[in-house]
Order: structure tokens, then sequence, then C-alpha cells
């Protein structure tokens, strides 16, 4: 019989709660490891709303203390729910490690998520702004998953077509924001994979490494050493990965851009818009490596905010509105922060 008793602590601190280390603190806080203990503390915690629910921290950015309840999900769990002769169904709990469920599929030739090694988090929040990276979105391999509705308690199940995928976007950061808390995804993966080395980066990796016919397990080993070249550890030096999301302009704008700013890079997303690296825009408008008291960009990404030590979400929220506004004035082009604010 699993153990269902919850503990309820009082302000908690939440620097170690998120990769960006900003201090803060939980009114209330609560670690999940079932389904049953959410309805439990729903129930008996009515009045302890509002509620946030909180994976890994590596997406959120907390601006204050937190007035309500903080449900941390710790749901674990790896089942093969179904197979036929090219697939296999694989459903994760929420609070699993993303990266090592990502291991765990390529050690056993599974294939679909490896392009997405190493992206931090749990498993629940990846369908949330279905996380992508290196040519391949989660949705690719997504079949379904549950979750509880946060105002009845009741379960609820979603499948692709209900999620609204679109580019680190989906129903659960509109509509549904906040109101759902995510317990098991259910991933559709290949037994033929077919390998996806599209992305100009893996390509050359590979053709340095001499590897012409790659396995599931070479493209995931690519990525990772990618990733650990280009990308800040929030491990020592606190950060939440892109801090805004690509933004995609008309090809009529871009062709506009392009006469002002012929290196603009640019990639066509559909038959009518392109997709402009936002860290381009954003070291165009100066700010690549800045610091600005204990915050600041990186180095070698101007994408990715950093706090240097000690900075609250406040000093982190202002520098982001700064980058905001130099690429407005610049280019005309309104960012938009991919990072969830929680104010
Ligand atoms: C160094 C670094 C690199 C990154 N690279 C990438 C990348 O390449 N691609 C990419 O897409 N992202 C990337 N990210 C962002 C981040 O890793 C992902 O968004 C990840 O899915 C967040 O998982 P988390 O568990 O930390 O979520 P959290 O930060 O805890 O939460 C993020 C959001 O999801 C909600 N949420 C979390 N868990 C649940 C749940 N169980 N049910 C309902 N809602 C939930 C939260 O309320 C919040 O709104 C990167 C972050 C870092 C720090």
């Amino acid at each position: 019989m699993p153990d269902n008793s919850f503990c309820i602590r009082e302000d908690v601190n939440l620097a170690p709660y998120n990769t960006l280390s900003v201090p803060g603190k939980a009114q209330k806080f609560v670690a999940i490891s079932s389904q049953k203990m959410i309805v439990d503390v729903l129930h008996m915690h009515k009045n302890d709303a509002p509620f946030f629910v909180l994976g890994g921290g590596s997406n959120v950015l907390f601006i204050d203390d937190f007035n309500g309840l903080i449900l941390h999900i710790a749901i674990m769990g790896k089942e093969v729910v179904r197979e036929d002769a090219n697939h296999i169904w694989l459903k994760v709990g929420a609070g699993e490690n993303w990266h090592e469920a990502v291991r765990y599929c390529v050690d056993r030739g599974w294939g679909g998520i490896e392009n997405l090694s190493l992206i931090p988090g749990t498993v629940g929040a990846a369908p949330i702004q279905n996380i992508g990276a290196y040519g391949v979105e989660l949705e690719e391999a997504f079949e379904l998953l549950t979750a509880v509705d946060l105002k009845t308690g009741k379960e609820r199940v979603f499948k692709k077509e209900d999620c609204e995928f679109a580019y680190r976007d989906s129903i659960f950061k509109n509509e549904l924001k906040g109101t759902v808390a995510v317990t098991d995804v259910t991933l559709k993966l290949s037994k033929s994979p077919e390998i996806n080395s599209s992305y100009g980066a893996i390509k050359q990796k590979l053709k340095e490494e001499n590897i012409s016919d790659p396995t599931i397990k070479d493209i995931s080993d690519i990525v990772i050493a990618i990733r650990n070249s280009k990308l800040p550890d929030p491990a020592s030096l606190a950060n939440a990965g892109s801090f805004f999301k690509n933004p995609i302009v008309s090809d009529e704008d871009f062709e506009k851009l392009k006469k002002d700013y012929n290196s603009i890079p640019g990639y066509q997303v559909d038959d009518h818009r392109t997709k402009v690296p936002a860290g381009w825009l954003i070291e165009q408008a100066g700010w690549k490596g800045k610091v600005v008291g204990r915050v600041g960009t990186y180095r070698q990404q101007a994408l990715v905010i950093v706090n240097h030590g000690n900075a609250t979400g406040q000093e982190i929220l202002q520098l982001s509105k700064k980058i905001q506004q130099s690429v407005l004035q610049k280019f005309n082009i309104a960012l938009v922060p991919e990072v969830n604010i929680v104010e």
C-alpha cells in the first residue's frame, strides 16, 4: 500500500527549489508522491489556495513570496502500458527527472526523445511548454497525460489533440494555466527509431566524430556534449535556460528587417512566417555577457539570464524588462518570456 500521508511545511525557502536560485518563501509547501495525495491535500486545504504546481523549478521565476500552497510534484514510476511490433507506450510519473527518463529509453533502444537529452526538470512539466530542442518537440512522442483538476479534485486525461501543443506552448500555459497538476505522462516510442540529425550542430559533430550511421545513443551523447559546451549548468551559475521565446514574424516583416540588418538569421516556420533567434536580437541590442548588479546575461548566449549571486526575482524581472525594451526599440519586436513568472 502506498503511503499517502503528507506533511505541509510552512515558510519554506524557495531558493533550493528554482534553478535561478532566487529567494522567496512559500507560505505552505507539500511534497506530493501520489495522485491520491493531491486529492487529499485539495480536500483538506481548500482554504490554502492559491495553489502552485512546482516540478524541478527550471522554468520559473518567483518574483516574491508565494502566499499560498505549493504542490511539489514527486510522483515516481515507469511502466510499459502497451507494446506492439513497432512501438512501446511508456507511462512515466510526473516527478521523474526528464533526462533520466530519456536515458532510460535510449538504453533500451526506444527512440523519439533522444534529441531532448539533458533538458532539466521533470516529466510532468515537459508538456506544459511542449519542451523542444535540436529539431524535436515533445509532442512528437506524446501520447497522453493524466492530471488532477485543482478546482474539482477530479482526474482528467488529455490526449495529444487536447493539449493544443505549439512552439513552447500548450493549453496548460493558456486556457488551463495553473488549473491542473499533471500526475503522469505516456510517451509513444519507436522500436525502430528514425534518427533526426537535421540540426546543424548535430550534423557537424557526427562528421567530426566520423559517425555515418548514428544510433539514438550517439544522438543523445552528442546532444549532451553540445549542450554542456553551450549552456551554463544551473548548479554552478543559476539560470533558467532561454529566458525568452524566439519571436516569429511575418515573412514581410522579416524582409524589412533584412534590409536594415543583412546578417539577421531566420528560420522559415511555415509558408508565411519566420522564426528569429531571440539570442541574436538581444546580442545585437548590446546585452551579451552584460552584468547589471547581481544579474546579467550569459557570456556565451545572451538569451540566458543568469543570477551571479543572491539576486532577487525582482532584479531578474527588471533586467528582463530592460532587455525587452531595447529589443523593441531597435527591432520593433516584442520578446515574450518563455520562463513562467510567478507573481
Ligand atoms: C540550463 C537549462 C536549459 C534548458 N533547456 C531547455 C530546452 O532546450 N528546451 C526546453 O523546452 N526547455 C528548456 N529549459 C526549460 C526547462 O528545463 C523546461 O521548461 C522543463 O520542462 C521545466 O521543468 P521543471 O520540472 O523544472 O518545471 P518547473 O520550472 O517546476 O515548472 C514550469 C512550469 O510548469 C508547471 N508545472 C511543473 N510541473 C507540473 C505538473 N506536474 N503539473 C502541472 N504543471 C506543472 C509549473 O507550474 C510552471 O508553470 C531549460 C532550462 C535550463 C535551466
